[in-house]
């Protein structure tokens, strides 16, 4: 751990009604007499008139919080000054602590560091209090405080209990390795790691959810040009992100835009119309839509409703499974028309009178609620996660040969170490320092 008391602003900068300053370690007391202040009870607010000790002028009327250690979040004596967020006053302290002898600035991430390393919470809570200070949607904020509470570190803890055991079990044969290793034993090995895999595989095929739920989900537009592609961007956003023009060809480039929809985290992508190339700009942003249409975990495919569609092979390849279809232009048509329309599949929709939008978006909302409804239990939620816990599986897988007979048993008892130490590194048990450094800089400062 960098030495020092460290201490930050730790709400956003800018005028505000009120800004905390935190200070955490060994003499964050000192701030307090320095400031004039006599020591709070813990936990109890005070209210306190701050004066700088070297003028002796009063620096603001505030509010002081005095968390014990190790009863605060992270772990040292910690100081939070909740004074008036008027950038004098908050220039004015954090200048005064600056000067204060073992006094510095903390870096990013650093408080959650500290807590981390005073054991105060696993690596996955603080990567899950990364993310919700990140969230922008609900959902994002609910997969944060399930992983903040430890979901997901509990659930690997108590893989990693249970393959410890099973260690123990080869562990203790080894030691008498001049005996038959009874057959009941070796059942009982190779049922529980079974049953482990299939745990992990389990929380693996969670991970692309959960890691949709906190990047956004991915919904291309796609269809032939003039259709109204960029128009339906702009009121399903409801701002103009996309330029809409009669000439065709004129989304060239992918425009994407981030929104929410029921508390779910979108990323709209608006790309070029699909047709027989004209040019070779035109042909590159067509190749651009297709790959896209590829990666995207749905589609919304408009049609002009007023053209009969001609069958066009690209367009028809993307009403796949995940496709939602729409009609668009439904405000050019006549009520007779309307109704034939209706009996298709898909939506009718005027992106000009709006009508059928509110239709559109919940037919988003039910396809993205069946597939990325959040799970209970703890997920997986960085390539980290996923690629450690992958790490474990093969582990565990190599404690068989390739005939499916148990390895050695001294070799099976390393498979299962190496598998629990990748759980481990999950949760931060085993500490790389490179990887600390990295999760941690991810944090605004004061956090
Ligand atoms: P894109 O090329 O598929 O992105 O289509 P645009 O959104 O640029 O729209 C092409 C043209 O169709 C523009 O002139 C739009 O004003 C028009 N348009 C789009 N949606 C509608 C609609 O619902 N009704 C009518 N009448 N015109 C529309």
């Amino acid at each position: 751990m960098k030495p020092g008391t460290i201490f930050a602003l730790s709400t956003a900068s800018g005028k505000s009604g009120i800004a905390v300053i935190r200070v955490s370690g060994d003499f964050a007391l000192q701030s307090i007499k320095k400031l004039g202040v006599n020591i709070p009870t813990p936990r109890k607010v005070q209210k306190a008139r701050l004066k700088d000790p070297t003028t002796m002028d009063v620096i603001d009327d505030a509010i002081v919080v005095y968390f014990q250690a190790p009863h605060s979040f992270t772990g040292e004596d910690v100081v939070e000054y909740q004074i008036h967020g008027s950038r004098a006053v908050v220039e004015n302290m954090l200048g005064v602590l600056r000067k204060l002898p073992d006094y510095r600035i903390a870096d990013p991430g650093e408080f959650t560091r500290r807590a981390f390393e005073n054991r105060k919470m696993d690596l996955t809570e603080a990567e899950g209090l990364a993310d919700l200070i990140n969230a922008e949607t609900i959902m994002q904020s609910k997969q944060a405080l399930r992983q903040m509470d430890g979901a997901i570190g509990n659930v690997l803890s108590k893989i990693k209990e249970r393959i410890i055991s099973i260690l123990s079990l080869l562990e203790a044969t080894i030691d008498f390795s001049d005996e038959e290793i009874p057959d009941d034993l070796v059942v009982r090995v190779e049922e529980e790691v079974s049953d482990l895999i299939t745990i992990l595989q389990q929380h693996l095929c969670e991970y692309s959810r959960a890691e949709r739920i906190r990047d956004g989900i991915q919904v291309a537009i796609l269809g032939e040009p003039n259709v109204g592609k960029s128009s339906l961007l702009n009121v399903l956003v409801k701002r103009d992100a996309a330029i809409v023009s009669k000439v065709a060809g004129t989304t060239r480039d992918i425009i994407e835009v981030f929104t929410s929809i029921g508390g779910y985290p979108v990323i709209f992508f608006d790309t070029a119309g699909i047709r027989d190339n004209k040019s070779e700009i035109e042909g590159e942003g067509i190749r651009r839509a297709l790959s896209k249409a590829n990666q995207a975990d749905l589609k919304i495919v408009v049609f002009n409703s007023t053209k009969p569609y001609k069958k066009h092979k690209k367009i028809d390849a993307l009403t796949s499974d995940n496709a939602i279809l729409v009609w668009n232009k439904s405000d050019l048509l006549t009520e007779k028309q309307k109704r034939a329309l209706k009996k298709q599949e898909g939506t009718l929709l005027s992106t000009k009178t709006e009508a059928g939008l509110e239709k559109l978006l919940k037919s988003l909302q039910t396809e993205i609620e069946e597939r990325f409804k959040a799970s209970d239990n703890g997920v997986l939620t960085r390539l980290r996660h996923k690629e450690a816990v992958e790490k474990s599986v093969f582990h565990l897988q190599s404690i068989w040969d390739k005939s499916g007979k148990l390895i050695e048993i001294e070799f099976a008892a390393e498979e299962l170490r190496m598998a629990s130490r990748e759980l481990g590194r999950v949760t931060g048990v085993i500490e790389v320092e490179a990887l600390l450094d990295k999760i941690f800089s991810d944090f605004c400062i004061g956090k």
